[in-house]
């Protein structure tokens, strides 16, 4: 029997522009894009869960050099990488993040172990990385995760902030697609379960130990089998204060609202505050929608009545 299933997935919002997007660099994203949607479907096709479903997806974008998650993670203010990401099991409601982890190879997979071995929903820093350890989690060395495109990031951010620095307040966020990233999934599998994942470097340049939005259950990350899941991309201090991932289950919880109508207020929210990002949401039908307010999105989608997957990149595509 065929499976029913839909599953979308993101790497990523921001000034994505056709103009500055080399062939190759396009070919790269889209390939890529559709290996982690397709590592999704396998599951799900196989009658699996919507949450193991996102797991693969999320491994697949954090093991490549492309997102800025797992091995692709941007770097911090110290030339260092610190790594957030939460998953959400919309049946149970269970779920489980982790911040500022530097060393995990997949830290979605703590996220999961999180959720299903600990009393906790949250573990951060090294008390993180001590429980990854103690459940046999893979760990890499920091040359693994050393890419010289974001380290190029890093140089030029910081040679930007020493210019301005004596005469504006320093930008930790500027919207320039470089410096920023995330990647994520929702999926609806055939039992009706409905399960989001969503994983990030942060954003370059952070300090202090910056937490963004990916391990705020309910800002970057929600799923409740009675609404929608959703996963967020974008500037995460916005995305933290508007609670967008609950905000838009709870337009169709309280105020009886379409996935599609509740995503699209959530972004002009986003807008409305001075906030940049998108957003991927699916609901308990399968319908999915992935508006934003940026030049671009890397994205892509699939459900059980399409035999390939939709893999786009600008706004207008
Ligand atoms: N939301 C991420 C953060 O603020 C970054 C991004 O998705 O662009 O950490």
């Amino acid at each position: 029997m065929k499976q029913k299933f839909s599953i979308a997935i993101h790497g990523g919002a921001g000034t994505i522009l056709r103009e500055k997007i080399t062939k190759k660099t396009d070919k790269d994203y889209r390939e890529g894009l559709h290996q982690s949607i397709t590592a999704g479907i396998d599951i799900l096709k196989a009658g699996g869960s919507a949450l193991d479903a996102c797991t693969a997806a999320v491994i697949v974008m954090e093991d490549s050099e492309l997102f800025n998650a797992g091995k692709g993670s941007v770097f911090t203010n110290e030339g260092t990488n610190e790594m957030d990401a939460s998953i959400m099991d919309g049946k149970s409601k269970e779920c489980g993040a982790i911040s500022c982890v530097k060393t995990v190879r997949n830290p979605i997979l703590l996220a999961k172990l999180i959720m299903e071995k600990s009393n906790h929903v949250h573990l951060s820093g090294e008390g993180a990385e001590k429980f990854a350890e103690m459940h046999g989690l893979a760990f890499e060395d920091k040359d693994y995760f050393f890419t010289k495109r974001r380290w190029f990031q890093l140089q030029t951010v910081l040679a930007r902030e020493k210019e301005i620095q004596e005469t504006v307040t320093i930008l930790d966020h500027d919207g320039d697609d470089g410096k920023h990233g995330t990647v994520g999934c929702v999926a609806l599998d055939n039992d009706g379960n409905l399960a989001a994942a969503t994983s990030s470097g942060g954003m370059t340049n952070k300090k202090f130990n910056r937490v963004g939005d990916t391990p705020v259950i309910g800002a970057g990350n929600y799923a409740d089998n009675d609404s929608c899941a959703v996963s967020a991309t974008g500037h995460g201090e916005y995305v933290m204060r508007l609670l967008t991932a609950y905000d838009v289950s709870a337009m169709m919880l309280y105020k009886n609202m379409s996935l599609k109508d509740s995503s699209a207020n959530a972004i002009d929210k986003l807008s409305k505050l001075g906030g940049s990002g998108g957003i991927i949401a699916i609901d308990k039908n399968g319908t999915i929608t992935m508006p934003m307010n940026t030049p671009g999105m890397y994205r892509a989608s699939c459900t059980n009545t399409e035999t390939e997957p939709n893999v786009k990149i600008f706004a207008d595509e």
